[in-house]
């Protein structure tokens, strides 16, 4: 087979698939003369929380603030634990810290999320609320999860980054604990053409205090009532995700294509492929394998072209950034040997069956 070259992701496919539509919506803003939180923000607020079935959606200016103003506005920061999986991305845990709150560490389950029956061992009387994370676009199990919370009185806040439209027995992710926080970043399944992200409540309390935060703790213009911040969601990006939002559920059912493509095609019996838990359906965020020659195999394919993403090589734990909790390596053994062994290789909407074909091969004669 001939050379090709294959990268990781490529978001300028996912443009040109509705690009007239975006030009178009992306004039229409900048000629309207209104450029921070306008109609086109409200109006994306409004379609989001319906897409996900939640009460309020309050558009912010990241994922990332998504997560600190949820823990900000639960009133939990320092002396409070939040318990969160070993294996997520750093972002999570920083929004917990960034209130002052600890992180402590569960590990995760077969399918790469929060180990359900693991919770208990972290518990202690500084508990105070769970965060989940639907990693790489699977949902969470969540009914013991929801158990769990309600039985020792904790919020539950769920980290949908990765998750949009995932869906847990029928029901949303985002929408069964207290919060749910999505980051519109440009490679998520929903993404920007920028930074943007959002939370959804079905409580209309958290719903108001968060609207207010996000604008300088201003209910009315230069009057304000807490010490807020600035995570405006500007109108190009609302304008522009509510072109993508329209189009999601199309773009969610070829990124589901290609990965029973994948899942039916790989055949390699050094490596393991993803599974989906019963009752929890899958966004397909990333595809993401698993082997003992993860470092071999990723060497392997970049010499036949093929890019690939290790999601994440340094579990948070171990990172630079949180050496203060002093958790010693070793210490969550799960989380530890996913980081050693786990490879994301390419996935993106607008990938043809000829790169899909080539990949495979790739990896089947690894
Ligand atoms: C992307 C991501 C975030 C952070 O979102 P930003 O918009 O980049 O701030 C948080 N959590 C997870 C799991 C993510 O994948």
């Amino acid at each position: 087979m001939e050379k090709m070259k294959i990268m990781p992701n490529r978001l300028d496919r996912g443009f040109q698939m509705y690009q007239k539509e975006f030009e178009k919506k992306a004039l229409e803003v900048l000629r309207s003369g209104w450029y921070v939180l306008g109609k086109e923000v409200s109006s994306f607020e409004e379609e989001f929380a319906e897409y996900v079935g939640a009460g309020h959606c309050i558009g912010l200016a990241s994922g990332l603030d998504a997560l600190w103003i949820a823990f900000r506005i639960l009133g939990i920061g320092a002396g409070d634990e939040v318990l969160v999986q070993g294996n997520t991305y750093i972002a999570s845990v920083m929004g917990i810290t960034m209130n002052g709150a600890t992180p402590v560490f569960v590990e995760p389950d077969e399918y790469y999320n929060m180990d359900a029956s693991r919770l208990e061992e972290k518990l202690t009387s500084r508990t105070k609320a769970v965060l989940v994370v639907h990693l790489y676009g699977q949902a969470s199990n969540m009914p013991p999860i929801l158990e769990f919370c309600r039985r020792h009185n904790l919020r539950l806040v769920e980290d949908c980054a990765q998750s949009h439209g995932a869906e847990f027995g029928g029901q949303t992710t985002g929408t069964f604990g207290d919060i749910g926080c999505f980051s519109f970043y440009p490679s998520k399944n929903l993404g920007a053409f920028g930074d943007a992200g959002a939370i959804v409540t079905n409580d209309a309390k958290i719903a108001e205090d968060v609207r207010v935060f996000r604008n300088y703790g201003s209910e009315k213009r230069y009057y304000n009532r807490v010490v807020g911040t600035n995570s405006r969601l500007d109108e190009l990006q609302a304008g522009l995700l509510r072109v993508r939002l329209s189009h999601l559920d199309e773009l969610a059912e070829e990124k589901k294509r290609i990965c029973e493509t994948y899942l039916k095609g790989i055949h390699n019996s050094r490596i393991q492929l993803p599974q989906i838990r019963e009752g929890a359906t899958h966004i397909w965020h990333q595809f993401v394998i698993r082997t003992q020659e993860r470092d071999e195999l990723m060497k392997y394919l970049e010499e036949r072209g093929i890019g690939t993403i290790i999601h994440y090589p340094i579990p948070p734990h171990m990172s630079e950034a949180y050496r203060y909790l002093g958790i010693r390596e070793g210490m969550l053994p799960v989380t530890e040997q996913y980081a050693r062994t786990v490879l994301s290789i390419p996935l993106y909407n607008g990938m043809t069956d000829e790169e899909q074909d080539y990949v495979m091969e790739a990896i089947n004669a690894f």
